[in-house]
């Protein structure tokens, strides 16, 4: 099958290459996002390959429908970026990756939370400066201190495992309880005990209507004051410019980010000779106490490989059978969330 690869980078190439060695598909890589500029990169393929920050709206899709694109395969198990609606009136079938390697956002969110917490990106500069003062670099235990996971889904359920071996109590919020969580003593609460309870939050839910800003300035009158919220899920799940009121009124202690709401027009690609025209993103940045990476917690080579893998293998299976393996549709999502 024709496949043009938008987003991609040439770890994408290596892995995607490798994946489809036996498979035979002719893969067109693309550096830039999908778009409805660039979807024109797509004429003469039977199916598009993308990834977080490539736009699959109605408008692209008409565009992708126009020139014969019959599925959409996503390198990513989050779809928030993809109109499911459109899709269907355009005839598009829509794969994605459900699971690659939860271990690594798991393991990314674990750095996040010991970054900040024991400073050591900070300590690693000092003492390349001669500098071994400790002044300013004073943690706390993790052992015996409550986090909250919202959404215990395959990468909120590691979380837990990971944090009850620290000696965390861990309290979960989600549309349902997980028995694997239940089993390692995760007690479930309502959100307004979360806030108020818990020492670090980290956010494992999609984006939804529903969590769509969950993290808003009601939220922020709940927490604990000095607390740490962990991002690694999608930036819009978090209200920023709220968020960076409660930075600097001492609510929120630490911040940590892999995501971002407007980060498509920054993340995964190198600014460092241009200025950052976002102010917002700008102001997060002179925080001492926040910690952003660029949407990297996916990036093992384990999860690389798994995601190339299903990729094709969506890919394969829709050629040969009309079918992908791994399809969202419309009512597939209504049917699971219910
Ligand atoms: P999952 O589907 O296994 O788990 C998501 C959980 O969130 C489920 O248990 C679901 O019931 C719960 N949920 C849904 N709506 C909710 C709500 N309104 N309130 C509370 N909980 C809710 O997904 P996963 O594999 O664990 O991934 C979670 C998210 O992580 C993805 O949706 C994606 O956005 C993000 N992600 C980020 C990266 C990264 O590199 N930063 C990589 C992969 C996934």
């Amino acid at each position: 099958m024709h496949v043009a690869v938008f987003s991609a980078k040439p770890y994408d190439r290596r892995f995607l290459d490798a994946a489809n060695a036996t498979s035979g598909h002719k893969l067109s890589y693309f550096d830039v996002r999908l778009s409805r500029e660039t979807s024109r990169f797509a004429a003469g393929a039977e199916a598009v390959c993308v990834f977080v920050n490539d736009e699959v709206n109605a408008d692209v899709l008409a565009s992708l429908g126009s020139k014969g694109i019959r599925l959409v395969a996503l390198r990513a198990s989050g779809f928030n970026n993809v109109d499911l609606e459109a899709a269907q009136r355009e005839g598009v079938t829509v794969a994605r990756v459900p699971a690659y390697s939860p271990h690594a956002v798991a393991e990314h969110t674990i750095a996040l939370i010991l970054t900040l917490n024991r400073k050591t990106h900070r300590a690693y500069n000092r003492v390349r400066e001669g500098n071994f003062a400790l002044e300013g670099l004073l943690g706390f235990d993790l052992n015996g201190k409550t986090v909250g996971i919202v959404g215990t889904g395959r990468i909120g359920e590691i979380v837990a495992k990971i944090l009850t071996g620290f000696g965390c109590t861990v309290l979960g919020h989600d549309l349902g309880p997980r028995p694997a969580c239940e089993a390692i003593g995760v007690r479930y609460v309502s959100m307004e005990e979360l806030l108020s309870s818990c020492d670090i939050i980290t956010l494992h839910c999609p984006l939804t209507p529903a969590t769509h800003h969950l993290i808003n300035a009601e939220s922020l009158k709940r927490m604990k004051r000095g607390m740490m919220l962990i991002n690694t899920s999608r930036g819009g799940v978090v209200d920023t410019q709220t968020v960076i009121e409660g930075l600097k009124d001492g609510t929120i202690g630490n911040l940590g980010l892999d995501v971002y709401e407007e980060e498509a027009d920054l993340f995964f690609e190198d600014l460092s000779n241009r200025f950052i025209g976002d102010d917002v993103f700008a102001r997060l940045l002179t925080f001492p106490n926040v910690l952003i990476t660029g949407h990297q917690a996916f990036f093992t080579k384990e999860a690389l490989t798994s995601i190339a893998e299903t990729t094709i293998a969506n890919i394969t299976a829709f050629e040969t059978s009309g079918r992908a393996v791994h399809e969202i549709s419309v009512e597939r999502i209504s049917r699971e969330r219910r």
